[in-house]
């Protein structure tokens, strides 16, 4: 990974380039070795890994190994509401399956899936989460991508509604745009928010 904001303590340097090491049990006796898929031989993998220093004595529990998403053609399939086009009263779709990718995002669809659901169970059409709003924005990429050709997303800028010419012409500061994109998304997200109906709300009652 690069090694943003880390100095090696023994000389003050940036290293080129730094492992994380994800503890995976509470005895702390093994780690994961984040982000280290690959196609190598195993025998391969022990050798290049062990030239890792701090790693020249590691015993390998598990080598990397490829994993593939499973996801369906969103585009295709689903639609604005996250509901399954041939089936839209009873079955939605939400994470990885949905073609989101990442823990935010699948937890953020999920959610977003969930409220959909009650107002179907309430016997009222779910409305759709704004485009302008990061989520929504997400949404409408894995409902509206090329369907012969979709790959998962993660949530990025450049899937947010981008802005009118007039805007971009004017502010020719990067971080400006971004700032002024995230205002328009936190509105319209707020916005929609403030017509979902709360089941804390109603608990209240
Ligand atoms: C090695 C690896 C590293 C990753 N690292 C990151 C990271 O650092 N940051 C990040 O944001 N994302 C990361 N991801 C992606 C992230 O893990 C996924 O995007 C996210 O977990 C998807 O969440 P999900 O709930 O949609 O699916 P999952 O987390 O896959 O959950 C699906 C669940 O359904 C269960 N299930 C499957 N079939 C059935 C069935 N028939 N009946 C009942 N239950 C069933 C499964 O057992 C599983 O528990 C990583 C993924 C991998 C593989």
């Amino acid at each position: 990974m690069k090694p943003v904001g880390l100095r090696d303590p023994r000389t003050g340097q940036t290293p080129w380039a730094v492992v994380q090491l994800r503890k995976e049990n509470l005895r702390a006796d093994s780690y994961n070795l984040v982000g280290f898929q690959n196609h190598l031989k195993w025998g391969d993998q022990a050798r290049v890994l062990r030239l890792i220093p701090g790693l020249e004595n590691a015993r390998f529990l598990r080598y990397g190994q490829i994993h593939r998403n499973t996801y369906i053609c969103a585009p295709a399939l689903l639609d604005e509401t996250l509901r399954l086009k041939i089936e839209p009263r009873t079955i939605l779709f939400a994470g990885q399956l949905s073609g989101v990718e990442g823990y935010t995002e699948s937890i953020a669809t999920g959610l977003l899936a969930g409220l959909y659901a009650a107002s179907l169970a309430r016997g009222e059409e779910p409305t759709p989460i704004p485009r302008t709003s990061a989520l929504g924005s997400l949404v409408h990429y894995i409902t509206h991508a090329d369907a012969k050709d979709f790959q998962p997303a993660n949530i990025t800028f450049d899937l947010l509604e981008p802005l009118e010419e007039e805007t971009r012409k004017r502010v020719r500061d990067k971080k400006e745009r971004h700032r002024i994109q995230c205002e328009r998304a936190l509105a319209a997200f707020d916005a929609w928010w403030s017509t979902i109906p709360h089941p804390t709300a109603e608990l209240r009652a």
